[in-house]
């Protein structure tokens, strides 16, 4: 049994202007990694910028994250603001701005070193991270994972390095200017994670207790009568549920629906969420009678079949031909470390069976 959480969270409103102490103890030059838009959007950016201005705090602003950030992307930043001294890193958004303030960190305490290191498996250390979300999926802001497109690779991956961040401010209001279906795709993700973490081999009684308050939070989030207009407390709970889960693969990581996701998102363009959820009924299914009918229940369905359509209701289906499920599936058999994850034996015949029930399967068209 571990328990390693090195993440301090606060989730109120204003939550940044109520922790100024504890953002300016990280230092007096800060470099802001956000994406392209939602946060100036939604005013995240202008309330982490008004506290840093108002504490004589040198700051930077890398606003050129990319959904699914590439190693590229990462290294982009860095080469920007590797003069700049920075002491700390706040990564503001969804995901993946936030797996991007991760990679930074590490490359900026790591001056001397090429972008291999991101995938190399040697202990350095890395800047202080602030992490501020803006979704309701990831759980990133208390994960130590960031997950990078390799385009090599045509696929994406966790870096070697576990990078905790210091600080997990959540205001729920950012989700504000969320679509519903941007609010949808990212509850699937985080029910991905619930479900993955619980029916994983490394899950431990600490890592099911963060699961089954997520489970419990998602059943909820599930009766949101309108998702277009979400009150403070759903938002809360949103948010909530996301760093549960979050905690939750913190001790587990994920299994095969992340593993098979990545590929997806990679060669598909589906975003993040769709991409999970698409598998997690037929992954369920799979699972130890006792586990299966434990979640089911405390998500109030009676079956996967019934679980997997209420999923395709918030996501849509995904379709893939022949020939992307035969290449699916070989290289899933190679990806070791989710295999290594899941508690059943997958086989060839498995990982066929669980694609070809998750996807309507197109006719072999060439590309
Ligand atoms: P995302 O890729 O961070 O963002 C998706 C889109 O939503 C972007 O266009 C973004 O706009 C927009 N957005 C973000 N917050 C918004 C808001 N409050 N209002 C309106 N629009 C908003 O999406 P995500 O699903 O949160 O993150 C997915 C990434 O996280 C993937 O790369 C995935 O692999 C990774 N992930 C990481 C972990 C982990 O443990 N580290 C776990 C699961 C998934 P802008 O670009 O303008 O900001
Ligand atoms: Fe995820």
């Amino acid at each position: 049994m571990n328990l390693k959480l090195s993440t301090e969270l606060f989730c109120e409103p204003d939550c940044i202007k109520k922790h100024i102490p504890d953002i300016i103890a990280l230092g007096n030059k800060a470099l802001i990694v956000t994406g392209k838009h939602s946060s100036k959007v939604n005013g995240s950016l202008y309330d982490v910028e008004s506290v840093l201005k108002n504490n004589n705090i040198n700051y930077r602003i890398f606003d050129q994250v990319d959904e699914n950030p590439s190693v590229e992307n990462i290294l982009q930043a860095v080469h920007i603001n590797k003069d700049f001294g920075t002491d700390f890193v706040i990564g503001i958004g969804g995901g993946s701005p936030l797996d991007a303030a991760k990679a930074i960190a590490l490359m900026l305490a790591n001056p001397d070193c090429k972008g291999d290191l991101l995938y190399e498996s040697i202990k350095v250390p890395y800047l202080p991270v602030i992490a501020i979300p803006t979704t309701c999926g990831t759980g990133s802001e208390v994960t130590p994972y960031s997950i990078l497109t390799i385009h090599e690779r045509r696929t994406k991956s966790s870096i070697s390095h576990k990078i905790y961040p210091s600080l997990a401010l959540i205001n729920p209001d950012y989700l504000s200017s969320a679509s519903p279906s941007l609010i949808k795709m990212t509850l699937i993700d985080a029910l991905g994670h619930l479900i993955e973490s619980y029916i994983n081999t490394n899950s431990t009684l600490i890592s099911r207790m963060f699961c089954d308050k997520g489970f419990e939070l998602w059943r909820l989030n599930d009766q949101i009568s309108n998702i277009s207009n979400i009150t403070y407390h759903e938002k809360e709970n949103l948010m909530m549920c996301s760093a549960l889960a979050g905690m939750a693969i913190t001790h587990t990581g994920t299994s095969l629906p992340h593993g098979m996701s990545y590929q997806l998102t990679y060669e598909n363009s589906i975003p993040h969420g769709k991409a999970v959820g698409t598998f997690l009924a037929a992954y369920l299914s799979y699972a130890d009678k006792h586990d299966k009918q434990h979640i089911l229940s405390a998500l109030g369905y009676k079956s996967c079949d019934l679980l997997g359509d209420r999923i395709n209701n918030y996501i849509g289906e995904v379709s893939m031909t022949s020939f992307e499920i035969e290449f699916a599936v070989n290289s899933m058999l190679e990806n070791n470390k989710k295999l290594a994850n899941c508690p059943f034996t997958v086989d060839e015949k498995t990982m066929r069976d669980i694609y070809t029930r998750s996807v309507v399967i197109l006719k072999n068209v060439h590309k």
